[in-house]
């Protein structure tokens, strides 16, 4: 592949705009969870292929083109995985219908669309039991990645820290199927934390504080996360960070986390990208932008969307080239091998 013309890979992008039908379905089902007999079926839920077209050809396949990018790593909708609402059987049905239609979506736009898989978590469940569905999307449905919710009660952080072994099925395998995944909660149920603007970034700061505290990578020394929203807080505050490491007489941050944990670039100005990759070393920077996602508005500052985070890229003075090719290809293929085999399978 040509270093002047990278594959503009965006590895964090949601099925925010999916048909009406599926959020009424989800809104019977979170009625059967008190009234049984208003629980729907699976099969109550009809979604044409036309449908699907439409909902992606209107929204994020033509904002893809308008922006030139060409591949998005697509999960179902962030905000309505909702792990906290009713038990594993309904968090489990739920997973399973959102995974299809991202499957669905990657089947029908095969160039574009690439499917990452949500989990069926449920607060104070084994993770182990979302192995199943994981499997499924890995195998059946060609997904090359994973989100993980570091805290299914969305917003009340009741599960141990990412580090604690209550994690480490899920983590065996990610590295037996050797998938990455992006640490992303859902929402929040807690007032005291707007879902995007606060959940999400506290959630991206603390797992990056988790993983300095612990040692988990010498468990998994092949392990990969994706630490979405440029990182949360972390890249701001590094200097902290690698103060406090070391006042935990942990490794330095290059040996400790960044041979295994990597930032989107989900930040919506340039002085943040500019930051982000001073501040990163440019092997750990993925590029994304969550579209369509959380701030959807065009920045009066810019006359531009806030989200097309390819802008701040390719206007930052601190990239070479080479490095925004890594950015844009290189290291995404890099940190998903399934998806680097998906795409020598296309001749791409
Ligand atoms: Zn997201």
């Amino acid at each position: 592949m040509s270093q002047s013309q990278p594959l503009i890979i965006d590895c964090h992008g949601h099925y925010t705009t999916a048909p009406k039908a599926l959020e009424n379905w989800r809104n019977q089902q979170i009625a059967g969870i008190k009234d049984p007999a208003a629980m729907p079926k699976v099969s109550d839920l009809k979604i044409s292929d036309d449908e699907l077209r439409e909902s992606i050809e209107a929204n994020q396949l033509r904002l893809m083109k308008e922006r030139g990018s060409d591949i998005t790593l697509f999960s179902p909708r962030a905000s309505f995985m909702a792990h906290h609402i009713g038990d594993f059987n309904v968090s489990s049905t739920w997973a399973a219908i959102c995974n299809e239609l991202c499957y669905r979506v990657s089947q029908l736009f095969p160039d574009n669309f690439v499917p990452v898989a949500m989990l069926p978590q449920s607060p104070g469940v084994d993770p182990a039991t979302c192995i199943p569905e994981m499997e499924k999307c890995i195998k059946e449905y060609g997904n090359v990645g994973i989100n993980l919710n570091p805290d299914p009660s969305g917003g009340h952080w009741t599960s141990p820290p990412l580090t604690d072994r209550h994690w480490y099925p899920i983590y065996e395998k990610m590295v037996e199927y050797d998938v990455p995944a992006m640490i992303h909660v859902s929402t929040s149920c807690n007032a005291c934390f707007h879902t995007t603007g606060a959940h999400y970034i506290n959630a991206d700061t603390t797992a990056i504080m988790q993983l300095i505290q612990g040692d988990l990578f010498k468990d998994f020394p092949t392990l990969r996360f994706i630490i979405p929203h440029g990182g949360g807080a972390a890249p701001y505050h590094w200097g902290r960070y690698r103060g406090l490491a070391q006042e935990m007489k942990k490794p330095l941050l290059s040996e400790h986390l960044l041979k295994n944990i990597f930032f989107d670039t989900c930040v919506y100005h340039q002085p943040g990208i500019d930051l982000l990759t001073k501040v990163i070393p440019v092997d750990n920077i993925l590029f994304a932008s969550e579209m369509i996602g959380a701030v959807r508005g065009i920045d009066p500052e810019t006359g531009s969307y806030y989200d097309d985070t390819k802008r701040y890229v390719q206007a930052t003075g601190n990239l070479s080239d080479a490095q925004r090719y890594q950015v844009y290809e290189g290291n995404v293929r890099r940190v998903f091998p399934r998806l680097d085999a998906r795409l020598k399978s296309q001749g791409r």
